[in-house]
């Protein structure tokens, strides 16, 4: 069965790369992560990280031209490479790999929040920055250009919540679970992507082009290296959603205290 889930994991992978969903090591990672996955809580885990996966892609896809503006300011661009697979997908193939040893509820909640986080985050940011009005900055107290880590929109936050809650209705129901686990989960998931801004405005690494001197995540800018102006070296955007996932994982699972 597990030789199945390989294929299968693989197989989407591959399909990922081809319709640049997916760089090529993003496409080794997601067949990892979703082999791990499935290895603990089987084609249930795979359907929700399923869901996950192509709901991003659309969502990233979804009108694509008017999103190229933020390019300057994001590191990269729509494909996901392997730092970004795991920072999303890695804490749940923990639990996918703990559940396989030590079968308990609690992974099962753990994993399912942290999806519930991820698919949040990405909603927020892919969504968000179609936001009509400019987002608010929660620590700088003023409004800043779509895209700004540490920002939000009153737009960004519903596709936020309905990110988790998409993921935490389908969880519950495949894997006939509690209404009150499916609130743990879809709060936890919104709690991760929360806390995801909350520490992309304020410990996530930042740069200016010397150059044109626009703000951004690049470590290179006009053909030139930019700047770090703020946060922790290291800090980017990747650390900061495998933290903030973690985190999500963790609220969800505070339904067990
Ligand atoms: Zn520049």
């Amino acid at each position: 069965m597990i030789l199945l889930y390989f294929l299968l994991s693989g197989i989407t992978g591959f399909i990922g790369f081809k319709v640049n969903a997916l760089t090529k090591g993003g496409a080794i990672a997601a067949t990892i992560v979703g082999t791990a996955i499935a290895y603990g809580f089987e084609w249930r885990g795979l359907l929700l990280l399923g869901i996950f996966f192509l709901s991003s892609t659309i969502w990233s896809k979804y009108k694509a031209r008017k999103k190229e503006a933020i390019g300057d300011i994001v590191e990269k661009g729509s494909a996901r490479d392997q730092y970004q697979v795991i920072a999303n997908g890695g804490a749940a193939a923990f639990a996918g790999i703990m559940m396989a040893f030590f079968p308990s509820n609690w992974w099962l909640v753990f994993f399912l929040s942290v999806l519930a986080a991820s698919n949040s985050d990405t909603w927020a940011s892919e969504l968000g920055v179609l936001s009509k009005r400019p987002p608010f900055h929660i620590k700088k107290r003023q409004f800043v250009p779509p895209g700004t880590s540490g920002a939000v929109s009153l737009f960004g936050l519903i596709a936020s919540f309905l990110g988790a809650l998409l993921i935490g209705s389908v969880g519950a129901l495949v894997f006939d679970v509690s209404l009150a686990i499916l609130l743990f989960v879809t709060l936890g998931g919104f709690i991760g992507c929360l806390f995801d801004t909350l520490i992309g405005a304020s410990l996530q690494e930042e740069f200016r082009c010397q150059i044109c001197g626009i703000k951004t995540e690049r470590h290179e800018h006009c053909q030139t290296a930019t700047l770090r102006i703020k946060g922790f070296s290291g800090l980017n955007n990747d650390v900061v959603n495998f933290i903030s996932s973690i985190i999500g994982g963790l609220s969800g699972g505070i339904w067990f205290l």
